[in-house]
């Protein structure tokens, strides 16, 4: 398990897991910078259903910015367990759109 979120006055609270089809997908904070294991620097990642399914993002990201990484990799899952095929781009575009949109929202819903 990933460490406990404690907010910020920015953030959001996250979910420790997500429903996604028929997945229950953990939600973890890695620790800042993520390094895949071939040597990668990454805000998050999503790891596939075979290799376990869960998200990880930066637990230095605050705010906004958080949101977009966990809303990319939430796209991420989705489009992979609905077999959507969504591009790294359009996912990117999505996320950055709805993590302006609903940040307010998901903010003041975790005060
Ligand atoms: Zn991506």
């Amino acid at each position: 398990m990933g460490k406990r979120n404690v907010p910020k006055s920015e953030d959001v609270v996250y979910p420790q897991f997500l429903q996604i089809g028929s997945h229950l997908v953990a939600i973890e904070q890695g620790e800042s910078p993520i390094t895949t294991d071939e040597g990668e620097e990454l805000y998050g990642y999503w790891q596939p259903l075979h290799t376990g399914g869960k998200i990880v993002v930066d637990d230095s990201l605050e705010g906004g910015r958080k949101l977009a990484v966990f809303l990319h990799e939430v796209l991420h899952a989705v489009s992979d367990t609905y077999g959507l095929e969504l591009k790294h781009r359009q996912v990117y575009g999505a996320a950055e759109g709805l993590a302006q949109a609903l940040h307010p929202w998901l903010k003041d819903l975790s005060r």
